[in-house]
């Protein structure tokens, strides 16, 4: 059998036939959150609940008549939720005690600004929510409200176009707390984040075929959301999953990366699991393994069994032909066996540690006995599984059904990420049409926005100053970060060949704020009249560090009367000063006052003749 494939960042993505596409979720800024009129704030980590209250899920069926498949497996789970509710931030809606107030407004019309930001063609003329199921007990309802607010955009990225197929609004869910064991069926959450709004924008999968790529663009597109001054900041404001195939392989959705940094990690890894799980359909092809195979018969294996608890049963499966292939890689440091276990004990809620298999012993089965009760050839394979008789079969039957899916290559599922170790594990199978079904409980609300004015005026979006000019992406977080994003966006379309020049200015004011505390929170004009004087040089960049810290004591910031009203000069002019006044007197010939003067004019334009007489007299080069 071929060695498995476990590298890193050694893929030719091209070859690989990588396609991805992400999916951004950010929480918008409002006064109010989606549905109903609590603050959209979360409490701080160290507050007490009022009062906690408990409910289980079921599914309903889709608009056509049917479940969805992936419903059914997230009710398979059957989760007992708990909420912790916390007075100011939670009432009757968040509880689902009684229907959605109006949506906000504010928050629609955000919406419209960033599918207009976006370069949507087809924003719609009539908001209508829907519900999308959601069984993991983080939305009360059962469902999450959210609704399109356009389609069909795209942005620039390098020499290509990147899709946007649409742009949502929905309600944000609550946040998980208090992790216990993996295994456990009680599952507990804030509902403080339930309903703040949220963002959804979806790039097409299609159009990005490099991790590295994608990384770029997902920072493009949160730079975007944060220059449109719309969105939330702060931990778990911004959240991005991941859709990733190859050829060959299957689309596959990694949930929740916080940090986009790690993005090209979760990428390779994923094609690892990918590659690998390829090779097996490969090999047990090669075996002459057919689906007949693997049969739902499940044999009472307790008498080889040492810890089998009261009421517990162990119960075993055939895997004929199957030696070995649970010790395969799937990704770094995880085999088949665990890429199979974690998904059974996800779904039935049994522990790992009740599930053995035959390629590698354990201390409480005897292997031997197994086999012999199976009737087991050679190159046979087993999966024993214990627990409750009912629980276990629902388990082993989990199992013949991986299997199957291992004939056909990569299930096309959700998986949820490890951030230590940048593997994943399944979730949910990918939910279908049949998830979604209109929101009865909420009108449609007509929208009568100019979309073509929305934009603030002088806001380049970040995806074409990246793609038009000399900058990194991550040159253009800084400037964001530090602030200056209005300031350089309106200069660098009037003077676009001086984008490295307005770069480093922006680093050395940012350098000089941050230095005396300053407060760069006032009027962008200002700001803009000292930039452009400075890369006009109007003035001298010498001045920035006072220049700024005036602004912050007075406000204002005016070239002129700031040049006439000022003798003194700081410190480090006053030292260059006099270096070349001492350069002058090393001449051979003596120098007049009026030369020195001269020289010290051509040397400083941007000094005042006051300033130069004041500094010639400091220097006692002047009688009083
Ligand atoms: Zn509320």
């Amino acid at each position: 059998m071929q060695a498995p494939l476990v590298k890193s960042f050694n893929y030719n993505y091209e070859e690989l036939g990588f396609c991805a596409g992400l999916e951004i979720h950010a929480q918008l800024q409002s006064e109010r959150k989606l549905f109903c009129h609590c603050p959209p704030e979360l409490v701080p980590s160290t507050a007490y609940s009022d009062y906690h209250f408990e409910r289980y899920f079921r599914p309903v069926l889709g608009e056509l008549g049917d479940f969805d498949a992936g419903m059914l497996v997230e009710f398979e789970k059957h989760y007992r939720v708990i909420y912790e509710t916390y007075g100011n931030n939670i009432c009757t809606y968040e509880m689902d005690e009684t229907p959605p107030f109006s949506p906000c407004n504010e928050t629609i019309t955000k919406g419209f600004m960033l599918a207009r930001f976006l370069n949507c063609e087809s924003p719609v003329n009539e908001v209508i929510f829907n519900r999308k199921q959601y069984l993991d007990g983080s939305i009360t309802t059962g469902f999450q409200r959210t609704t399109i607010i356009a389609r069909d955009g795209f942005i620039n990225f390098q020499d290509k176009k990147i899709r946007i197929n649409n742009v949502l609004i929905e309600e944000d869910a609550a946040r998980r707390v208090n992790f216990h064991d993996r295994a456990s069926r009680t599952v507990y959450y804030n509902l403080d984040r339930l309903g703040i709004p949220l963002t959804e924008i979806i790039t097409n999968h299609l159009d990005c075929q490099d991790p590295f790529a994608l990384q770029n663009i997902g920072l493009l597109l949160g730079l975007g959301l944060r220059v449109l001054g719309i969105a939330r900041r702060g931990i778990g404001s911004v959240r991005q999953d991941v859709n990733i195939s190859i050829t060959g392989g299957a689309r596959v959705e990694l949930k929740g990366i916080q940090d986009i940094n790690d993005l090209p990690q979760y990428c390779d890894h994923e094609i690892t699991r990918q590659l690998a799980l390829l090779d097996l359909m490969r090999e047990l092809r090669d075996r002459g393994i057919k689906k007949s195979d693997f049969q739902a018969n499940y044999i009472d294996v307790s008498s080889a069994i040492t810890n089998l608890g009261e009421n517990e049963v162990g119960l075993a499966v055939r895997l004929p032909k199957c030696k070995g292939i649970f010790l395969i890689d799937v990704q770094p440091g995880k085999l088949f066996s665990e890429e199979l276990f974690d998904r059974i004990e996800l779904i039935t809620g049994l522990s790992m540690d009740k599930m053995s298999q035959s390629d590698t012993p354990q201390q409480w089965l005897n292997s031997n006995r197994v086999r012999e009760i199976l009737n087991l050839k050679n190159n046979d394979s087993y999966v024993v599984i214990c627990g409750s008789q009912k629980s276990v079969i629902h388990a082993l039957s989990r199992t013949i059904e991986r299997m199957n899916k291992a004939l056909n290559g990569i299930p096309e599922e959700t998986r949820r990420i490890n951030p230590n170790t940048h593997n994943s594990e399944f979730l949910r199978v990918i939910h279908g049409k049949d998830r979604m079904y209109s929101d009865t409980d909420t009108p449609p609300v007509s929208i009568s926005l100019d979309y073509s004015e929305l934009l603030p005026p002088d806001i380049i979006p970040p995806w074409d100053i990246s793609s038009k000019f000399p900058i990194s992406v991550r040159e253009l977080i800084f400037i964001e970060k530090v602030n200056f994003y209005p300031e350089f966006s309106f200069i660098i379309l009037k003077y676009p060949e001086s984008c490295r020049k307005l770069l480093g200015l922006i680093q050395q004011a940012s350098h000089y704020i941050k230095k005396h505390q300053l407060n760069k929170e006032t009027n962008s004009q200002i700001y803009k009249q000292l930039l452009t004087d400075l890369i006009t040089n109007q003035i001298s960049k010498d001045f920035l560090e006072a220049i700024l810290i005036e602004i912050d004591s007075s406000g204002v910031y005016s070239r002129e009367t700031r040049l006439l009203e000022r003798t003194n000069i700081d410190d480090d002019m006053y030292r260059r000063i006099k270096v070349v006044i001492a350069d002058s007197e090393k001449q051979p010939n003596n120098i007049t006052l009026d030369k020195l003067f001269g020289i010290l004019k051509a040397h400083f334009p941007m000094l005042t003749s006051e300033q130069i007489l004041s500094t010639l007299l400091k220097e006692g080069k002047i009688g009083d």
